[in-house]
């Protein structure tokens, strides 16, 4: 939590313009992860507080969070220079309305909830986005600086989406349907996927593909027992975890050959696995590369990163975004 000192002024005699201050949100099913990020775009302080269920415990609970991470800087919230709120679900974000978010019991009709937000806390700016995408936003920033600016961030959970950005910029496409390419068919005979197609990438490449695979039996996180299970030579979950880290290796080289993005970094809760995860994919992709020196010539391997797990990438992003919303 906060160890800050009022930041006007500030504890070295300083005057920081309140301004230079923004609020991100990462709003999820049960908690709400939030951080305070300074002008340099590091964090200050972060919360985290449990979600109130639907539209208007989602607005209580944004509000409460914003006010826990401003008031204890010092800094009125119509003070900063904006807020911004990432959700699980489908947005506008030119509006600042959700759509749909299932999670949230926002459903039915579109909520303004970036309004809402906005009329509780005195008027200040307030951005609404996919958590994805602003996840993508944090991850690029939380990553080494390339020349490009160009990333993907690959989520890898219930489902399987990536965020993409170029040049530093968001791109969501005419659609918003930029970078869904868990919903890129693969197999014509696959199974079913809830999007209504047969054999997308995700049925194979996300958390829920791999549990229903290698369902947990210890109590602990599927991937992380199968993984175990792998390392430890048991040949159907070295067979599983050779088929799955293929896939997401697949997944990767289509984003490079897609968007031929310097870095795609591995996010979602399925990446918690770590560098045995890093690693599984590094040599699938190796073995992609193998007979091809087009695809080697473009060393994949070394685009592949694993995002950071001790920032929380969500929220810096939702408040970059939020910062950007009034520059
Ligand atoms: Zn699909």
């Amino acid at each position: 939590m906060s160890e800050l000192s009022p930041v006007v002024p500030s504890s070295d005699g300083t005057t920081r313009p309140p301004g230079a201050l923004s609020v991100g949100l990462d709003v999820g099913g049960t908690k709400v992860l939030g951080v305070l990020l300074g002008p340099e775009g590091n964090v200050l302080a972060t919360l985290r507080i449990p979600t109130r269920y639907g539209p208007e415990g989602v607005v209580a609970s944004a509000v409460e969070a914003v006010r826990g991470l401003a008031e204890p800087a010092g800094v009125d919230p119509t003070e900063l220079s904006g807020v911004g709120i990432g959700v699980p679900g489908l947005v506008d974000p030119a509006t600042g309305s959700v759509v749909h978010a299932v999670n949230l019991g926002i459903e039915g009709k579109p909520f303004a909830l970036a309004a809402q937000v906005s009329a509780e806390l005195g008027g200040v700016a307030v951005s609404v986005d996919n958590d994805l995408n602003v996840a993508a936003l944090g991850a690029a920033h939380a990553a080494p600086p390339s020349a490009s600016g160009d990333l993907a961030f690959l989520a890898l959970g219930t489902g399987m989406a990536a965020g993409i950005v170029l040049a530093g910029e968001l791109r969501r496409g005419v659609s918003g349907a930029a970078g869904e390419i868990g919903h890129v068919p693969v197999d014509p005979a696959g199974p079913e996927c809830p999007c209504g197609q047969r054999g997308c990438l995700e049925t194979f490449v996300s958390g829920t593909a791999l549990s229903a695979r290698w369902p947990s039996r210890e109590g602990r996180p599927a991937p992380a027992e199968l993984f175990d299970a792998a390392a430890a030579g048991v040949p159907e979950a070295v067979q599983i975890k050779h088929e799955f880290v293929t896939a997401v290796a697949s997944a990767v080289r289509l984003l490079v050959l897609t968007y031929d993005v310097d870095r795609v970094v591995l996010g979602g809760g399925v990446s918690a696995l770590g560098v045995p995860l890093l690693d599984g994919v590094r040599e699938a992709l190796a073995r992609q590369a193998d007979g091809s020196p087009f695809i080697a010539s473009l060393a994949i391997a070394d685009r592949v990163a694993l995002c950071p797990p001790d920032v929380p990438v969500a929220a810096v992003g939702a408040a970059l975004a939020g910062r950007k919303e009034v520059s």
